[in-house]
Formats: C-alpha cells, structure tokens, sequence
C-alpha cells in the first residue's frame, strides 16, 4: 500500500503565475487570504496537490475523508504565512501542500524555519534549516517508516532523523497507534461475537440472538469506546 509521494514536486506553478494579479494584491497586504478573489486559485490548488499527494496528509500520510475535504483539508503552508517574516511565501510552490485538519492543528504556528531562512532569496533545500521533513525537499520514506496500525518509526541512517523526530513528536503521531488499536478491540470483541452466534446458533438459538445483538450494538456504538 502507498502512502502517498515520498517527495512533492510543483507542478502547480503554472495555476500560481496565472493567478498573479490576486496574489500581489495578497503580498502587497491589500487582500487577506480568506479574500474571495484567491477562491479560484485555492480551488485548483486543492485538485492539483490531492492528486499528487493520493488524498493523503502530507505529514501522517493519513486518507483524507472525502465526504468533509472542504473542511477536513487544509492548504498547508510549511512555512506558516501568518509570521511576517514567510508572508513573502504563502504563494511559493514549495510552501504548499495539503494537510489533514488534526495535523493542522497541531502545527498551529510552530515556526518550521530556522533564524537564517526568512533571509534567504528564495525558499530552497538550503535556505536554512528546517525543523520537520519539507515536503519538497526531503523524502518522507527516506527517514519515516510507517508499520502496520499506524506506527511512525524513524528509518535507521535517516538523512534527516532530526527533522523525523521532531515531527513525530509535535504532531503527535505517535498518538495515533493508541487511537488504532482501540478501534481493532471493538472490531475483534463483534467478531468474536458473531463467530460464538454462529457456534450456538442450533444449540442455542436465543444465546445466539442474544450475541449478535451484542455484535449489533459493538457495530453501532463501539466508536463511542474508542
Ligand atoms: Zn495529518
């Protein structure tokens, strides 16, 4: 099963020179980002960077739910474009990306740049450091593994194992292991209840009847226990 890219590439530099009139209004601070004139521009960001990015998060790799990605999906500046000093690159296509809203929130405002970047000419590889994996500039697999239900685990020789950890830990991806294997007990406690219905089932019918209205109940309710 993938993931999604190791590594995003901007291919949606084209939909962003298009678009230019709005987003100098935006860096010239006439517009805020909210401004319905960058609606259409944020619109064919969302398609373009869905596709590459396989529906996923491009921190937890999580799928994104389909039936809320106008609320759940957030565009993502790495660089967050609320801080001054990165105003200058709310546009620039190796600052965005698409982002869960749980991940979202846990980045908040965290600054991803050291004091040197916001110097730099432009956002590049080695503009400064950075304090998670970038998007564009390094591979998530090169230094993440993800294994079975959910566990983040830093790749051994990871290029960029600093950046890996902070990641995991801020964005409390190790949390949501926990989260999996809660939602796995409910799963196996109503298999394990249709499997004895099903044992009882000529022996026993009201025993039976009984377990899978448990199985029922677990099945509707369960993720109240999770
Ligand atoms: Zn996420």
């Amino acid at each position: 099963m993938s993931f999604g890219p190791g590594k995003l590439y901007p291919n949606h530099r084209h939909i962003i020179k298009r678009h230019s009139t709005g987003i100098t209004k935006y860096l010239e601070g006439q517009i805020e980002w909210n401004n319905t004139q960058l609606a259409p521009l944020k619109h064919s960001l969302r398609i373009l960077l869905r596709t590459q990015q396989q529906g996923r998060c491009v921190y937890c790799r999580r799928k994104i739910s389909i039936e809320r990605r106008n609320t759940a999906e957030d565009i993502e500046h790495y660089l967050d474009k609320s801080k001054e000093k990165y105003r200058k690159w709310a546009f620039s296509p190796v600052n965005l990306a698409i982002a869960c809203h749980p991940c979202n929130m846990q980045k908040s405002t965290k600054d991803m740049g050291d004091e040197t970047i916001s110097l730099a000419l432009g956002l590049t590889a080695g503009a400064g450091e950075f304090r998670w994996i970038h998007p564009y500039f390094d591979d998530y697999f090169e230094n993440i593994e993800i294994i079975e239900s959910w566990i983040y685990i830093i790749k051994a020789n990871a290029p960029k194992a600093n950046r890996a950890k902070n990641m995991i830990i801020d964005c409390k991806l190790d949390q949501i292991q926990t989260i999996e294997a809660g939602k796995k007990i409910v799963l196996d406690r109503i298999g394990k209840a249709q499997l004895l219905a099903l044992k009882c089932f000529e022996s026993n019918r009201s025993r039976s009847k009984k377990l899978l209205e448990y199985a029922q109940i677990l099945t509707k309710e369960g993720w109240k226990h999770i």
